[in-house]
């Protein structure tokens, strides 16, 4: 019998990205393992996953961040779900980021913080529902996915910060029918909302009625749209699974009464959620570097939002500046303390980083380093073009993060080849995804080559794979969190 790993409920756990799950499962679930945690594995289906079809069609056929890790969902599902059951450890299997986007290259680009003004047009909408269905399609078929994250942060409608009273309740009329309007003022209007925290903080919010109308405009199609991804996961699933609603795809913070108006209306419509990622304030990538004390308290209040409506808050961007030091001193114990440690927290990309400086680490001349600076090469000079055609990645933040580093050098200040360069690390992702002429993907190829024939490289791997996952779970209280499973988990 085929164990297949039963969605384990919305418990406080971490999220890895097993970008390349070939040499990234074993240090990560040896780590799970070793803490008596049952921790997420998935990939995000808006940017570093795509269906086998995509990633087995010839170069050059989809945008090279489609799918950039080279790995197709059956591909992470299937084999994350097996080496968790080989290992006897509870895993959950997600689907993340399935994001409503207009292009791949515009949700790649929040990662670096360029937030596009994309108005998506109807046909895109249509494509991109579409696409994200047949990719549910696919991780349905594996038949060991059971959670997924949802983001149409694109969908959102900023341009009503900008108006006037006047003009929003204008448009709110246009935009609603008369029914629409009474229920969604009706919902809120006139209400006092009640919060108590752990620490008998108590938070009161109210909404006016300009608010209401302005998140209404805002949240709306996002809000549909999401509904409408969730109905048809609902109708394909037919056994429970987990549901998360990202919102933090955005320039600005997701405000408390934001969150309240959200949450509100989802339940209204009728969908169930175990997790939600407001904007805390975090940057992709990079250390949390504004004030402690202020985090707390909005992660405080936003969490406290939260667990009234039965859920709880995912942190997503969860990556620091460096492997190394989390998302910087202090920032965990500032979220265990907002939360009591009832988060979910995730982190992806800086595995890829990791490797990048393991294999940076080796000496000159050697096979190890010489991959390292064909990596690095190879992904300047594809940013150069980039920047030179005005290809789809071109932005003016890659032009400073390029030059920055060419001046660098020169002025010695920073070795050449420095993998913390901030264009390499924010842009090394795409050299699994840089394709030879047959089609292969010979640098990714090259990695997963030598870690199985290149055993101290592979120890070394497993060993630094494990050492950050257990930073992240010892940072986090996330330890034994297993306990929090209600019956057996395989099925
Ligand atoms: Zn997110």
């Amino acid at each position: 019998m085929r164990k297949v790993t039963r969605y384990p409920g919305s418990i406080p756990h971490p999220y890895t990205g097993i970008r390349i799950p070939e040499i990234l499962l074993t240090g990560i679930l040896k780590s799970y393992k070793k803490h008596g945690v049952a921790g997420g594995f998935g990939l995000s289906f808006g940017r570093e996953t795509a269906p086998e079809k995509v990633i087995k069609a010839p170069r050059g056929e989809y945008e090279i961040t489609q799918g950039h890790t080279g790995t197709s969902i059956k591909k992470y599902l299937t084999m994350g779900s097996e080496a968790a059951s080989e290992a006897n450890a509870s895993a959950e299997m997600e689907a993340d980021h399935l994001i409503i986007v207009a292009s791949s290259a515009t949700a790649v680009k929040r990662i670096a913080g360029v937030y596009e003004e994309s108005k998506i047009s109807p046909e895109q909408l249509k494509k991109s529902i579409e696409y994200n269905k047949a990719e549910v399609d696919e991780a349905i078929s594996t038949g060991v996915i059971n959670a997924y994250t949802i983001d149409a942060s694109d969908l959102f409608d900023l341009s009503v910060e900008k108006l006037t009273d006047k003009e929003i309740e204008d448009k709110f009329k246009k935009a609603f029918s008369e029914n629409e309007r009474k229920e969604m003022l009706s919902r809120c209007l006139d209400r006092k909302f009640s919060f108590y925290g752990t620490h008998n903080q108590h938070y009161e919010y109210s909404l006016d009625k300009s608010q209401i109308m302005r998140f209404s405009l805002k949240y709306i199609d996002s809000i549909r749209v999401t509904k409408q991804i969730y109905d048809y996961i609902k109708s394909k699933m037919k056994r429970p699974f987990g549901f998360e609603i990202s919102l933090d795809e955005t320039f600005e913070k997701t405000g408390e009464e934001e969150l309240l108006f959200y949450l509100t209306e989802w339940k209204s419509i009728g969908g169930t959620l175990d997790f939600i990622a407001p904007n805390v304030g975090f940057k992709k990538r990079k250390d949390f570097r504004g004030n402690l004390d202020e985090l707390e308290e909005r992660v405080a209040k936003l969490a406290v939002i939260a667990r009234s409506y039965g859920v709880l808050l995912s942190i997503h961007s969860g990556s620091g500046s460096s492997p190394y030091g989390g998302k910087g001193r202090g920032i965990y114990k500032a979220l265990l303390k907002a939360t009591e440690g009832k988060i979910k927290y995730k982190i992806s990309g800086v595995y890829i980083e990791l490797i990048f400086e393991i294999l940076a680490s080796y000496p000159a001349g050697s096979a190890e380093r010489s991959l390292y600076e064909q990596i690095f090469d190879e992904t300047y000079a594809y940013l150069l073009e980039q920047m030179e055609k005005g290809g789809k990645l071109a932005s003016k933040l890659l032009r400073e993060q390029l030059s920055r580093y060419k001046r660098a050098v020169e002025k010695n200040t920073r070795k050449p080849y420095d993998p913390r360069a901030s264009f390499f690390r924010f842009n090394s992702y795409l050299a699994l995804n840089f394709r030879d002429s047959k089609g292969r993907r010979y640098l990714r190829d090259k990695i997963v080559e030598f870690y199985q024939t290149n055993e101290r490289f592979h120890e070394k791997v497993d060993r630094e794979v494990e050492k950050l996952t257990s930073r992240l779970i010892g940072g986090l209280n996330f330890a034994n969190n297993e306990r929090f499973i209600k019956n057996s988990q395989v099925i």
